[in-house]
């Protein structure tokens, strides 16, 4: 029995570990490297040195990708697995976690746009999954639909990506439309005034997430490195129709949350300083419960998740709007649709069982040394 449980404790929670090469600029000043990662053994060492000593640091991961790795390869042995559970019905998360600047959106958004239907070399997460979710289900000529929904939380509020522009409205404003998180009494989480786009092909997200992306990097520009302090939520759910039972329709239907969370440097720095800026000390105590929560799910896998749900959401809820939602992700918590039918067989398709995946990244310069060890330190107690 023991060994069953750890077994699904491992299968549950996986963090990896990314480090980015250098840039060329840093090459060009020959900024020190201080990271060295072995990919075989999964382990990432790091040089420190303190009172003239050099003192190695070696953190061990699930899976360790170096500077060199290609994000078709992350994606082939860390994501594609986790894209499968989605369309056998499960809802899943994948997390990406580190220093601005060391390759968060890189890894999950990467570059997006499609040369003649294909995806290039540097697509990331998001478009990858789009890509295996339509092909897997054209190949299995299934009757099926999807929405997808591409938020951006910062300062506790949501701003939908995909909703239309409107150019008639200064920027400020457009940001300030207002979506509410609701609860209805069973654990249901509502996201009210959200922008859900149903999609019929793989074009047509491109589109959307080219749409929301360049959003968010408009947003960026205007209020100076906003996306340091906000998380994006790209969320895509399947539904399949499986069988028809007299007039019921089955649908088996599967989530997948891709996370592009705030930089880490905005939660350490402000747990250092108490009393900050409400914002940055609100992602600060987001991301520790949410490294609780997992550390939690780990310990009490498999069939806690769902129970779980309730407390460190409710508790959340009073104070942490945003957090509410990332932390309701990778615990099952199922947003409820108006159709009730569906609402319900969503319920029960899902279970409470997730997966999922924290991709910390780190960069390899001396410069970054203080906040890789940060990262490293939060990365593997998530584990
Ligand atoms: P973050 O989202 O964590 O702030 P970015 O994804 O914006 O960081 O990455 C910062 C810069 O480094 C970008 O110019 C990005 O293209 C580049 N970069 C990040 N990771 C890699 C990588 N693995 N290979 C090549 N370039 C990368
Ligand atoms: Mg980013």
């Amino acid at each position: 029995k023991n060994h069953r449980h750890e077994k699904d404790s491992e299968t549950n929670v996986q963090v990896l570990l990314r480090c980015r090469p250098l840039s060329d600029d840093e090459q060009k000043s020959n900024v020190p490297k201080v990271v060295t990662c072995n990919e075989n053994k999964r382990e990432v060492t790091v040089m420190q040195t303190l009172a003239n000593k050099q003192i190695d640091r070696v953190f061990t991961f699930d899976k360790v990708f170096g500077p060199k790795a290609q994000q078709r390869s992350i994606y082939d042995q860390a994501i594609a697995p986790i894209v499968n559970e989605v369309l056998d019905g499960f809802n899943c998360t994948v997390f990406a976690y580190g220093q601005t600047g060391t390759g968060k959106t890189y890894t999950m958004e990467g570059g997006m746009r499609t040369k003649g239907g294909d995806l290039p070399a540097e697509a990331g997460v998001i478009p990858r999954a789009v890509r295996q979710i339509f092909d897997v289900l054209e190949a299995q000529n299934a009757d099926y639909s999807m929405k997808v929904t591409f938020l951006e939380l910062y300062n506790e509020e949501i701003t939908d990506l995909l909703s239309p522009d409107d150019n008639s409205k200064p920027m400020e404003e457009k940001q300030k439309k207002p979506i509410n998180l609701m609860e209805d009494g069973k654990g249901c989480v509502f996201v009210r005034g959200l922008e859900e786009e149903s999609v019929y092909s793989v074009n047509e997200i491109y589109t959307l997430l080219e749409r929301g992306a360049s959003k968010r990097r408009t947003a960026e520009t205007l209020l100076n490195k906003r996306s340091s302090r906000s998380h994006s939520v790209f969320t895509i759910t399947v539904y399949v129709k499986e069988t028809v039972i007299g007039d019921e329709e089955l649908i088996k239907c599967g989530k997948l949350n891709l996370v592009d969370l705030a930089g880490s440097e905005n939660i350490l720095r402000s747990g250092a300083r108490e009393g900050r800026a409400r914002e940055a000390g609100e992602i600060n105590k987001s991301l520790l419960t949410l490294g609780r929560v997992i550390n939690a799910l780990v310990e009490h896998s498999p069939h806690v998740p769902y129970r779980f749900t309730i407390t460190p959401c409710s508790c959340a809820v009073q104070n942490l709007k945003d957090m509410y939602l990332i932390l309701c992700m990778p615990l099952g918590i199922v947003y409820c649709f108006r159709d009730s039918k569906l609402t319900r067989i969503l319920r029960d398709s899902l279970g409470g069982k997730t997966k999922t995946c924290i991709i910390a990244t780190i960069s390899p310069s001396t410069y970054c040394l203080e906040e890789t060890l940060s990262t490293l330190d939060y990365a593997s107690r998530a584990k």
